[in-house]
């Protein structure tokens, strides 16, 4: 690949502008993550809307043109705008990230209060300082250094700043068929993915995707003696251990009937060992915080990325019985878990669900009444990175960074995209971003790289010209 073309002065005074503002940049970002936007939670729904808001702000301050907050019937508040002065000859790009924010999780394991962002050796700790306030942030930054260096920006952009992927963005289909004229684009590039590691730029190709259920077993009016009962009446607790003990085998890889429905099977090329990486399993469970000695789970016979990226998996993320705290000697009468799935390249959400639903059914313990409540679900999303459009991104990633991007999978969902392209008549959709395998996003401290962060902006300031420049963009 040829190296771009650095003389234009338009570019270099667009880059320059980047470094003349990164630590009001940082600023802004702060302001941002001081607000708890967490979009799970109704107690906080108004935060979400001072998001949103904050995020208008955000981008009117840095040029962009007919800002609002938009939305759909029970939605999150979605942030527009755009700036489309750039002729009808330019093409058009989407760039996309999001302002809401997961739970923060136990607060007490935070090293520093999670909505009170604090810089600890180069990183800015804080929810949503990476996933995904951060993109949001770069995004408002590349326009601005472009306006500030040249006055406009070399292709027609729109910008939206969603408010509900961190739950699955469940009214995104509706949002799209009532705003689809504002939203098209030529080319989607997203913010909410991430980097190889740090130093180096990552370029997303495939997704996993998302389902989820609350699975209840019930098996008394009310709570019981467990002296007095204990021995003849069911343990819905225990009940729904091994209920879902049922779903795994003894790899902890999905053993129920069906899970593996409609997976498209990974070519050679995908599956090709990643040096450094595949050969490395005890680094990334370093990385992941795994305790000395913990095995790692899933088909043995597989290398560690297929599946991490291009398999499905099953976790229980809630499970609701009695606390430990205030527990008695009594037998509960319900017990409740909430499994959520990562589904592989092909599978559709609906689909495993019901095979998830016909599993639970006939392994109920005891004959327990059972209520089975599918949740959200999106599919796996996975693109050919070849063409104009990802040349374009790679080069503009090797010019932020100064290192060539990886291609690379990645085992997390966002539901965004495959939708959007779709809409649009399958549009190229680079996905890069602040996250980084030290970023610990949706966990406790998660934080931001900062001298990343600004590599990216810069990239991104590369990529808006780039575009520009292509004849085609597929
Ligand atoms: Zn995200």
């Amino acid at each position: 690949m040829a190296d771009r073309n650095d003389t234009d002065p338009g570019v270099s005074a667009a880059v320059a502008a980047v470094d003349d503002v990164i630590d009001s940049a940082r600023a802004e970002l702060e302001a941002l993550v001081r607000i708890p936007s967490i979009s799970a939670d109704p107690q906080h729904f108004a935060d979400v809307r001072a998001s949103a808001d904050a995020t208008v702000e955000l981008l009117r301050a840095h040029g962009l043109e007919n800002v609002r907050t938009a939305g759909v019937e029970g939605s999150q508040p979605f942030v527009l705008g755009e700036w489309m002065r750039a002729g009808p000859n330019a093409p058009t790009v989407l760039l996309y990230a999001h302002h809401d924010v997961q739970p923060p999780g136990i607060v007490e394991n935070w090293a520093s209060d999670p909505f009170e962002p604090e810089e600890r050796a180069g990183r800015l700790y804080g929810r949503g300082a990476a996933d995904d306030k951060a993109g949001a942030v770069a995004h408002a930054h590349a326009v601005s250094a472009w306006l500030t260096a040249t006055g406009a920006l070399p292709c027609n952009v729109r910008v939206l700043i969603e408010g509900e992927e961190e739950i699955g963005s469940p009214t995104l289909q509706a949002f799209l068929n009532a705003h689809l004229e504002e939203l098209r684009s030529d080319v989607l590039v997203l913010a909410d993915a991430g980097n190889w590691q740090v130093g180096v730029p990552g370029l997303t190709y495939s997704l996993r995707g998302l389902a989820a259920a609350d699975i209840e077993l019930r098996a008394l009016d009310g709570p019981q003696h467990s002296g007095m009962t204990g021995g003849a009446v069911p343990d819905p607790v225990m009940a729904l251990s091994r209920l879902l003990s049922t779903l795994v085998d003894e790899h902890g890889d999905l053993a129920f009937e069906g899970a593996f429905e409609g997976l498209s099977e990974p070519g050679t090329k995908e599956r090709a060992p990643i040096k450094g990486f595949d050969d490395a399993p005890q680094r990334f469970a370093r990385a992941a915080g795994v305790r000395p000695g913990v095995q790692l789970v899933g088909d043995p016979e597989l290398a560690l990325h297929e599946r991490l990226w291009l398999r499905p998996c099953l976790t229980v993320i809630g499970f609701d019985g009695h606390p430990i705290k205030g527990s008695s000697n009594q037998i509960v009468a319900r017990a409740t878990a909430r499994v959520s799935l990562r589904l592989g390249p092909g599978q559709d959400p609906d689909q495993i669900l019901e095979q998830l639903r016909t599993h639970v059914e006939k392994h109920v313990p005891w004959a327990l009444e059972l209520t089975f409540t599918p949740l959200e679900g999106a599919p796996a999303w996975r693109t050919d990175p070849t063409g104009p459009a990802f040349d374009a991104a790679r080069r503009a990633l090797h010019a932020g960074f100064g290192v060539e991007p990886v291609l690379m999978g990645v085992g997390g969902s966002i539901p965004f995209v495959g939708p959007f392209a779709d809409a649009f008549g399958g549009i190229p959709s680079l996905l890069m971003g602040p996250d980084d395998p030290g970023a610990n996003i949706h966990g406790e401290d998660e934080s931001l790289h900062l001298g990343d962060w600004r590599s990216l902006i810069r990239s991104e300031v590369f990529l808006l010209d780039e575009l520009a420049r292509l004849d085609s963009l597929r």
